[in-house]
């Protein structure tokens, strides 16, 4: 039964204020990681699933906490899954210009942690799916809501375990999560969406240095905080040349089309290591496009030394590398050593993430979320893209889904660094479109699977 055009916009005017309420009390349960407890979480959104007569389950994982997975049956078990995490990191309150967990709606923004970093997204799926409910659609595909906990500290015991002991309740054959955005940073006449279609993997390094320990009255050569820093200028003032992956430079390629300007005609000549290595040299002002163009190394913790006037024995630091995905870390490691090129140094890895695989950005699910974006954002460019974080769609990568990180709204560069940053809040009008996006590609790849 066909339902006239206005009875639909009335429904989604209704629902859209449902979802900024929904929002708005999320973000008021306190869901911060460590310790991350969800019970609230899941019962708040037990609660809508319920109010909406919406079929649900709640899974245990074993560390107590919870998930809670909502379903709408299609024709097909195949499904569309809507991932999402329940967990958000802390917020350092005294550095924020407004209450981190007050969920209040200011000057056209919805304010609070987790309005970006995924409590916002999180919603916004939840509601895209209780349109189709009201309207008792039956899609050919299913479409699964899953909320986890945990995404903060790795997820194993949320996605990971979910994925590896309940595969069968979800049967997912496309996943859409976080990870990707929107932005008018390349070029301010329209907006360039960047789809997350694979993510870099971590590997957390420990550098010791080996020095012999004295009285700090004396200068020794074998001061191992000298031996120590001397080998971390030589890392943060040799990055690695971006790498010649196909993906990553297409992606590279529109950008700098768009932006215009020499740096389109160069990118062309990727595959020449030096033309990279230039692009590299402009890129690396650029945060976020240095994160994805080539493995890092971030120096999070420096260790040493017990009082001023003592020479330690050893030095330590802690290196965040994230590495491209089909990267040998081993390659990496091998780098730095000879970079460093000190035997007194030791490399030591304290921990390895897993690999993600990279999903096809000609599948169905990409072009649906292509469409639907350029559908409600004039001229807007969608790409895919690596991304540089850590996300649960690794997990259904892992076992050959299609899953994409896309929160289809534009952000600005302050709210881009509110991720795990301050003063994180999402634009209204931003968010609506992100709804009425996510309602149109469970329309074109749920609902009309196989028509064009
Ligand atoms: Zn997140």
């Amino acid at each position: 039964m066909e339902i006239c055009k206005s009875t639909v916009e009335e429904l989604f005017e209704e629902l859209f204020t449902e979802a900024k309420d929904a929002l708005k009390k999320y973000i008021q349960i306190d869901t911060v990681n460590p310790p991350g407890n969800v019970d609230e979480a899941v019962a708040f959104l037990e609660s809508i699933l319920q109010k909406e007569n919406i079929e649900y389950k709640i899974y245990s994982c074993p560390s107590g906490k919870k998930a809670i997975a909502g379903f709408i049956r299609g024709e097909k078990k195949d499904s569309l899954l809507l991932l999402n995490h329940m967990d958000v990191v802390p917020a350092d309150q005294d550095k924020w210009e407004f209450d981190a967990f007050s969920g209040k709606e200011r000057n056209g923004c919805i304010e609070g942690r987790g309005a970006l970093d995924m409590k916002g997204l999180g919603v916004a799926q939840l509601m895209a799916m209780i349109f189709y409910k009201r309207r008792s659609v039956v899609p050919k595909k299913t479409v699964v809501f899953l909320a986890v906990p945990d995404e903060e500290i790795g997820g194993k015991e949320g996605a990971k375990y979910i994925t590896d002991n309940y595969w069968e309740d979800l049967n997912p054959v496309g996943v859409l999560d976080e990870g990707g955005f929107g932005t008018k940073d390349i070029n301010e006449k329209f907006p360039v969406f960047f789809v997350a279609c694979g993510q870099k993997k971590g590997i957390w390094l420990q550098i010791k240095a080996h020095g012999k320990a004295g009285h700090a009255s004396q200068p020794s050569l074998d001061n191992p905080n000298d031996i120590l820093i001397k080998a971390l200028y030589k890392i943060i003032t040799h990055p690695e040349c971006p790498a010649g992956d196909k993906i990553l430079w297409d992606t590279i390629i529109k950008v700098s089309k768009l932006r215009g300007g020499a740096y389109y005609l160069m990118a062309k000549l990727y595959k020449i290591k030096f033309i990279r290595s230039c692009i590299g040299r402009y890129l690396h002002k650029i945060k976020f496009f240095n994160a994805i163009i080539r493995n890092t190394e971030t120096i999070s913790v420096i260790n040493s030394g017990i009082k001023v006037n003592v020479i330690p024995e050893e030095a330590e630091a802690l290196i965040d590398c994230r590495i491209l995905p089909k990267t040998d870390y081993h390659d990496v490691i091998r780098r730095l050593e000879k970079l460093v090129d000190d035997e007194r140094i030791e490399f030591n890895v304290i921990k390895e993430m897993e690999q993600s695989d990279i999903s096809d950005s000609q599948s169905a699910l990409f072009k649906a979320v292509q469409k639907s974006i350029c559908s409600y954002y004039k001229n807007a460019k969608v790409l895919p893209y690596i991304t540089p974080v850590g996300t649960d769609a690794k997990y259904f990568r892992e076992k050959e889904v299609d899953s994409y990180g896309i929160y289809p709204i534009v952000i600005d560069q302050a709210e881009l660094e509110s991720f795990h940053g301050n003063n994180e809040k999402v634009p209204v009008r931003e968010y609506k479109k992100c709804c009425e996006i996510l309602i149109d590609i469970i329309d074109k790849y749920c609902c009309r699977e196989g028509e064009n």
